[in-house]
């Protein structure tokens, strides 16, 4: 279900008439070896464009319309090979409406003492062509990203790689669309906000339906299409009778199979690419959506838990991020559930009381069914599972009344090598950055909630700069984080936003 377009990305280079044609040859031929190279690199996940020489107005213009115009281009990526005065620039990026690269690059990687003259000078001056492109961009307030360096080194090409996903989740953001079932869980302040800011400022259509609209979809399941499911979970995932009948233990995780055959089928009906489910509204379901709504966050929809519609679109968001990363590691819902503080060595055990994408696994996961006094229905079929040891990013975001900010906190996952065997959840155990007690601090004071979207193949900086894009402030917190500092930057935001 996780389809993305066949995304490019324009390869612009601005220059301008004054130099002759053949300088202006000499430009052309560098940018087409440029791109060619970095499409040869396998570094990049989208294929880039390359577009004629910009040399006018009427030309940038005309380059950065066709891009609006054209679904399949999901950013331009400019580069100033000579000087281009960049008053040209203006009425362009004034109508340009996707994300913008500034590969702040150049063609010849080194000085070539022997040889060079003023003509190679006035063909290789990136350094100040780019410079005067930069100042337009920052003095019409335009949101864009700058990597500098040389283009064949794997540095910029991975650089440009990242900024490639952050810009899909830019496009496709404005695709999501959240189908809550019920409303968010009573008194809880954390997972509201403000739908129609978020519509305006993201993209996200929010939308309501009654339990009975879902649940009478999961009552029109096929036995047999039940059946077919539920043969196979047993064949994908292990089983944990803890003292249950085989036969008694299947009739759970059937209700599970026909939740999740209903929900897919009202998500792909309805257009919904995330869901929220309230354990306080479940009219008509027999159990709370666990193994079903795990299966399908694996399947790429997004997720939030008690009406948590902000996390259950970043979910969505970020995994639309990772979309066909070799070796991906994962992208989840979780919620800081309970502390592990020896004194040096703390960390947070991070579960929920079902819902934890498989896709974060470090192995193959078990199928159990155990009581749950949340939702006050039969004992759901859950998946549990330890999650694997490594960096990633924890995300939350958060509508403080007047504006969203984004907190993005690098964790380090730990190896669980303990067992809890009487803890019938998915788990991950986690270090937030610089340490728990800054890390958990600092999130406390920018008001971070207790539900997260994490993902081990996304990095702050690319959440970061997808938080720019959107014109929502964005807070860090990492291993440069002191509460000192923070505390100062929460007051500046506070200022600039
Ligand atoms: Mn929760």
């Amino acid at each position: 279900m996780l389809k993305t377009k066949k995304y490019k990305f324009w390869f612009a280079t601005g220059s301008q008439d004054l130099y002759g044609d053949e300088c202006l040859k000499e430009v052309a031929k560098h940018s087409q070896i440029i791109v060619e190279a970095l499409n040869a690199s396998k570094k990049l996940p989208f294929k880039v464009e390359l577009k004629p020489t910009l040399i006018d107005s009427a030309s940038i213009r005309k380059c950065f319309n066709d891009a609006n115009a054209d679904p399949n281009c999901a950013g331009v990526i400019t580069w100033m090979h000579t000087f281009s005065p960049a008053k040209m620039w203006i009425l362009g990026l004034q109508e340009y409406r996707k994300p913008l690269l500034h590969l702040h690059t150049q063609f010849n990687r080194e000085i070539p003492y022997d040889t060079i003259d003023m003509d190679f000078m006035n063909t290789n001056q990136s350094a100040h062509g780019d410079r005067e492109f930069g100042h337009i961009v920052s003095r019409m307030g335009i949101e864009r990203k700058i990597i500098v360096g040389h283009w064949s080194d794997a540095n910029v090409q991975e650089r440009i790689a990242s900024w490639m996903r952050t810009a899909i989740g830019v496009m496709e953001s404005s695709h999501i669309r959240v189908l809550r079932i019920g409303d968010n869980m009573r008194d809880v302040a954390v997972t509201e906000g403000d739908k129609v800011e978020a519509e305006i400022k993201f993209g996200w259509e929010i939308d309501a339906y009654n339990v009975t609209d879902i649940a009478e979809y999961v009552d029109a399941v096929k036995k047999s299409e039940i059946k077919d499911l539920t043969d196979l979970y047993y064949e994908q995932y292990g089983v944990v009778l803890e003292g249950r009948s085989p036969a008694e233990f299947r009739k759970h995780v059937e209700v599970q199979a026909g939740i999740e055959i209903g929900f897919r089928r009202f998500l792909e009906e309805h257009n919904y690419h995330a869901i929220v489910t309230n354990f306080q509204m479940l009219g008509g379901l027999k159990q709370l959506p666990g193994l079903a709504i795990q299966r399908l966050m694996a399947e790429g929809y997004g997720f939030g838990a008690e009406g948590d519609w902000k996390t259950a679109a970043m979910v969505r968001l970020m995994k639309i991020m990772t979309t066909g990363i070799k070796n991906a590691k994962g992208t989840s819902f979780f919620e800081d559930y309970t502390y592990h503080l020896p004194a040096g060595n703390e960390s947070i055990l991070q579960s929920h009381m079902l819902e934890i994408c498989p896709t974060v696994a470090a192995e193959k996961p078990v199928m159990k069914v155990q009581f749950l006094s949340m939702g006050q229905r039969e004992d759901p079929a859950r998946l549990v599972f330890t999650s694997k040891p490594g960096r990633g990013v924890a995300c939350s975001l958060v509508d403080l009344g007047h504006r969203f900010r984004l907190i993005v906190n690098d964790v380090e996952c730990l190896p669980q090598d303990t067992p809890m065997p009487k803890l019938p959840v998915a788990t991950a155990l986690w270090k937030p950055m610089p340490n728990l007690i800054t890390g958990a601090e600092a999130w406390i004071l920018a008001g971070g909630a207790h539900h997260t979207a994490f993902s081990y193949d996304l990095t702050a900086e690319q959440m970061g700069d997808w938080a720019a894009a959107m014109g929502i402030e964005c807070v860090y917190i990492d291993e440069a984080t002191t509460i000192r500092n923070f505390r100062n930057e929460l007051r500046w935001n506070d200022a600039a936003f």
